[in-house]
């Protein structure tokens, strides 16, 4: 992680200049020597690891401390590291929170590393060290949420694994149910409620999505054949916390805080199945197969009738304004004054598809959502209005789909530009775009856009 001058006086572990040391680094520094002109480094860590934890990071990187075992490393450009610092400044307590729900803390250190625009996930859990996109900081503390997120799988994902991607949802459901846990303790009820909200929300676009192979909206599923980029959705997150807080609205949140620990000390550092869960469920949480249908759960298709949408005030709340601006009414200011991004999200998810294009040119007169540091926000808005065809901010659509790679961005508008009849003029924009920005993105993210122009080009 680090580069190191090649001398063979320096001592072991010494602090060189510009250069990690190695309690710096994290990790157990075990030899470091030259060979034949090359620099080898050997480190080691006890903790037992599948491969696909296994990452390299390779950059000029600086980094700030937050706290007593997190620093966030990144790019030293643009004041990306000051701005990183203040959104995570809150990450020991979000450890200390996790771990008196899930058990200890087993890695040691939780570093941040912020990747260029191009990574094209949220997060992605590399123990000790998660990795993360720019767009999660968002200026307001909010982005906590995706370390929340990739924190929760220190416990649910990267100590207990799925055995393979058929049981994906172990990894991710687990970790999103665990995400929501400590989101409500240090952002509280409210907000926790509005990701649930959003993911409700996602999960049925996703269904809907997938409606002509719903063999993609199983938890547990058949991937023979399957390029696992393919069928990547939120089905596994949000299907997966869904069936899991059915389980604990069945026994009451004490009893499934009990199972959860004891689950996590059972299989820590092993890889499991969803047959493996379920026995461990029903051994342990007696006569449980009686009021919840666990194989419609688990292996049906679709969302299942006992699921259910969160309820808070400001949920209902934000979901009714949504409704109201179906009648033609924006809400007033007073009524969005404490909105952040979270809050947007979720009443932009909530409005109609496609609107009348004043309606659009009004609502972001008022709310200026086009010029949002919020991505989430930025974007819902952008899909509003290539939905409702309001050519006016397609110049934005494009500036935007040049400066992220986050494929929770790209997929969405790309799709909405080519899909639907009666927009080649779109078609002709989205495939000018792409042409121009592709060498920019990851190609997994390449690969997912020009899925979506086969399908709909
Ligand atoms: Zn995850």
């Amino acid at each position: 992680m680090s580069a190191r001058h090649c001398d063979r006086h320096d001592p072991l572990g010494t602090d060189l200049d510009g250069v990690l040391t190695n309690e710096e680094s994290g990790f157990d520094l075990k030899s470091l020597w030259c060979e034949e002109g090359r620099i080898v480094e050997e480190f080691v860590m006890e903790q037992p690891i599948p491969p696909y934890l296994f990452a390299f990071a390779v950059g000029e990187l600086g980094f700030r401390e937050v706290g007593p075992r997190t620093r966030v490393y990144s790019e030293a450009v643009d004041g990306v590291l000051d701005a990183a610092a203040r959104e995570f400044a809150g990450t020991e307590e979000m450890i200390r929170q996790a771990e008196s729900l899930f058990g200890e803390y087993e890695w040691e250190r939780f570093d941040l590393l912020v990747l260029p625009p191009s990574f094209p996930y949220g997060g992605m859990e590399n123990p000790r060290m998660v990795f993360l996109t720019p767009t999660v900081i968002k200026g307001d503390a909010s982005g906590a949420q995706i370390v929340a997120h990739e924190l929760a799988h220190s416990w649910t994902g990267n100590l207990i694994t799925n055995k393979n991607n058929e049981h994906f949802w172990l990894n991710e459901g687990f970790t999103t149910y665990a995400e929501r846990r400590i989101i409500e303790v240090v952002q509280g009820e409210d907000i926790a409620a509005l990701t649930i909200g959003n993911g409700w929300r996602g999960l049925n676009e996703e269904v809907e999505r997938f409606k002509d192979n719903m063999e993609y909206t199983k938890l547990k599923n058949n991937q023979e054949g399957v390029h696992p980029d393919e069928m990547y959705s939120r089905v596994p997150y949000e299907k997966g916390f869904q069936f899991l807080w059915r389980i604990e609205h069945q026994i009451g949140r004490p009893a499934f805080d009990e199972f959860l620990k004891k689950y996590i000390a059972t299989f820590k550092f092993k890889s499991i199945d969803t047959g493996i869960f379920l026995d461990f469920l029903k051994a342990n949480v007696h006569g449980i197969e009686k009021d919840i249908d666990l194989q419609l759960w688990t292996e049906g298709t679709g969302i299942p009738p006992d699921a259910h949408e969160p309820v808070s005030n400001l949920y209902i709340k934000i979901t009714s304004l949504a409704n109201d601006f179906k009648l033609g009414r924006i809400p007033r200011e007073d009524e969005v004054a404490s909105w952040k991004g979270q809050e947007w999200e979720l009443y932009l998810k909530n409005l109609p598809r496609a609107v009348e294009p004043s309606q659009v040119l009004a609502l972001d007169a008022r709310y200026r959502l086009s010029e949002s540091k919020d991505y989430d926000v930025k974007v819902g808005f952008l899909q509003l209005a290539i939905s409702s065809r309001c050519r006016d901010y397609y110049g934005e659509v494009e500036k935007t789909l040049k400066e992220v790679g986050r494929m929770r961005y790209l997929r969405p508008l790309y799709s909405d530009l080519v899909q639907g009849p009666g927009n080649e003029e779109d078609k002709i924009l989205a495939e000018r775009v792409f042409a121009e920005a592709r060498e920019c993105y990851h190609p997994i993210a390449q690969g997912v856009i020009e899925a979506i122009f086969a399908k709909h080009v």
